[in-house]
């Protein structure tokens, strides 16, 4: 039985119900009326009343007891120090591709901590493989339509799928997505593709196998992601796995043309889409924006550099003045992945009169790639690359290199710590606009 604690407030928005009640920071929700939160997904759900009667803790461990009354679709205006009151569920399962097994040791622990919550799909997008899941856990997804999830499907041939998971329960894939179709749930799929493993007719099976599924109204697959295996260099010697060439990247992105046009014909839309690093790995031009559609897999890097560079253009056009002054230098860093497709955003950085933007396309050093998408780029990749340089006035660093919400990079480091030891400013930006302002604004 698994202890559910008290939601622990970390912020009260201002102007907020909960602000003008004098809720304040530190203060923890232990039930609403009656009933314990296990996660943010009950909170949302039982706060969805006019009448709430709170059972608070505050700071100093005193409690009180609060009545709401509020329109039924109110937010309190709270913010928790994690979504899950009742602790992660935890993966059960041992996949030779694991990133977290691919970093270096002794790191936080909670770097080496792997999750594989159905909560954190519903809630943020998070991927899991369905391996781990209670009786009673599949009756709450039904019961409250915890819908869309994303999954990590990687094969649909048992035999695969549990070679690739090392768990024996990694089989039952294709009975669980008939559990979704019969109760008019979606998912969203993932394929991690290992050469050797799951590629060629094992790649094809598995995108017919889950094609088969998007059919009806509210297709059980509603998309399905291809995406390449990363690999560092601490994973273990002997893992099996087999690092994706040019070729193969090559060969796998014809395949898959060939099939999602085949899809397109049958339900008009292509329902499989590559990661936009396949394309970078084989030295390939990306595809046209239309062939996204709605990108529905954006967050998993499909479509997400076109993306970019569509909403840059579109900003641009709005907000990149003809001149600044003071003069500016800025040092804008990426992952050498995109050093080529994003030269039309650096050009029209350039075209601003007194605007200088060099543009510092790295490989990440500290995992021992040669070429490396944005966001895997490290503390110590800057400082490997950038130390003695001048640098102008400062870093634009996408924030995607940060972890979730902190500044902190993937290998711990601060984002303080690096700009203490390169001398620099360092500007966190997220997204075009970001990018944009914190270029023109001195
Ligand atoms: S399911 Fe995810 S977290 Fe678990 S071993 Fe596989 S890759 Fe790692």
């Amino acid at each position: 039985m698994t202890t559910i604690h008290p939601a622990k407030i970390t912020k009260v928005l201002p102007e907020s119900i909960a602000a003008e009640i004098g809720f304040d920071a530190g203060d923890a929700i232990v039930t609403i009326n009656g009933t314990r939160p296990r996660d943010l997904i009950d909170y949302q759900f039982l706060c969805a009343d006019e009448v709430l009667e709170l059972e608070v803790l505050d700071a100093t461990g005193k409690t009180h007891h609060i009545e709401i009354e509020k329109d039924y679709d109110d937010d309190l205006g709270l913010e928790f120090e994690t979504a899950l009151f009742d602790g992660l569920i935890q993966c059960n399962n041992r996949c030779p591709f694991c990133f977290i097994d691919q970093q270096p040791p002794g790191k936080r622990s909670s770097l080496y901590f792997k999750d594989d919550d159905y909560r954190l799909s519903f809630l943020y997008g998070s991927y899991l493989t369905l391996t781990n899941l209670p009786e009673k856990e599949w009756q709450r997804i039904e019961q409250m339509r915890l819908s869309p999830l994303y999954v990590s499907v990687h094969a649909t041939e048992p035999d695969v799928r549990i070679r690739l998971l090392k768990n024996n329960r990694a089989g039952q894939l294709l009975q669980q997505l008939k559990w979704f179709q019969e109760r008019r749930l979606q998912i969203h799929a993932q394929v991690v593709v290992c050469p050797g493993i799951n590629d060629g007719k094992h790649l094809e099976q598995t995108l017919r196998d889950l094609t088969s599924f998007h059919t009806g109204e509210i297709p059980a697959v509603a998309s399905i992601a291809v995406v390449p295996v990363g690999l560092t260099r601490f994973r273990p010697q002997e893992d099996e796995l087999t690092p994706v060439t040019q070729q193969k990247a090559q060969e796998v992105i014809s395949q898959v043309k060939l099939l999602s046009q085949e899809f397109r014909q049958k339900f008009g839309s292509s329902v499989a889409w590559l990661a936009d690093e396949w394309f970078l790995i084989a030295g390939e031009e990306l595809p046209s924006e239309a062939e996204y559609e709605e990108y529905p897999q954006i967050d998993n890097g499909v479509g997400s550099i076109r993306l970019f560079v569509k909403q840059f253009t579109h900003a641009a056009q709005k907000l990149l003045p003809p001149k600044v002054s003071p003069h500016r230098k800025l040092t804008w860093v990426v992952g050498n992945a995109v050093e080529k497709a994003f030269q039309p955003i650096l050009k029209q950085l350039n075209a601003v009169e007194g605007l200088e933007v060099n543009m510092r396309a790295l490989y990440s050093d500290y995992w021992g790639q040669n070429i490396s998408v944005t966001g895997l780029i490290t503390g110590h990749d800057l400082l490997f690359h950038l130390k003695g340089q001048d640098l102008g006035e400062g870093i634009l660093l996408p924030n995607v290199m940060l972890k979730h919400g902190e500044l902190i990079f993937l290998d711990d480091m601060t984002v303080e710590e690096v700009a203490h030891q390169l001398n620099t400013e360092i500007f966190p930006v997220a997204g075009v606009e970001d990018l944009i302002n914190t270029c023109i604004n001195s």
